[in-house]
């Protein structure tokens, strides 16, 4: 297993400049077929994502990779448990198709922003284009919550977090100060 450090927008301190610029770089398509390399990565990104049981998705962004990968939770299931190979889909090259219904508005939260929630409007059903971890083109269509998850991490994909929403954004009272310091610097 090769499992990465989640990469954050901000700790402790304050801004976290290095990682900031990786997340905020917009990440590069993977060439099809997969080789090596693109194999490694997201295999990496599948190791690091089983790894922990607290997230609904990840991006290759997020473990320090631009490129165009993602990995999510395929069923509306909020309890985190162990997770099967059937539980999750690795998306490559993600292309979001067709987009139905009306914004759903919900809060929403980010490894790579720690502790803060936004509220997001995100369609409710999307259509998606991408390879598979295999590289093998594939179409899917995703509905509510993991709709949501993949929105959001294909967002990561280019550069976009939650803090660049424009709805309310929550944080803990009690750290008020350093979270009004990263917003001035943000
Ligand atoms: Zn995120």
């Amino acid at each position: 297993m090769t499992e990465s450090r989640v990469l954050t927008l901000w700790n402790e301190e304050g801004i976290n400049k290095e990682d900031t610029a990786v997340l905020r770089k917009k990440s590069s398509e993977v060439s099809s077929p997969l080789d090596k390399n693109a194999r490694e990565s997201v295999q990496t990104l599948i190791d690091s994502f089983l790894a922990r049981n607290d997230a609904s998705g990840l991006a290759a962004p997020q473990i320090g990779i631009n490129k165009r990968i993602i990995i999510f939770r395929n069923k509306d299931c909020r309890e985190k448990g162990k997770l099967r190979p059937e539980d999750f889909d690795v998306l490559v090259n993600p292309r979001i198709t067709q987009t139905r219904g009306e914004k759903v508005t919900m809060t929403e939260g980010c490894l790579s922003c720690p502790e803060i929630q936004v509220e997001v409007s995100r369609f409710p059903e999307i259509k998606i284009r991408a390879l598979n971890a295999q590289g093998e083109k594939i179409s899917k269509r995703y509905l509510d919550y993991v709709a949501r998850v993949v929105q959001h991490e294909i967002d990561h994909l280019d550069g976009k977090l939650i803090v660049d929403y424009e709805g309310n954004l929550y944080y803990p009272k009690n750290k008020e100060l350093l979270f009004r310091k990263i917003f001035q610097e943000h």
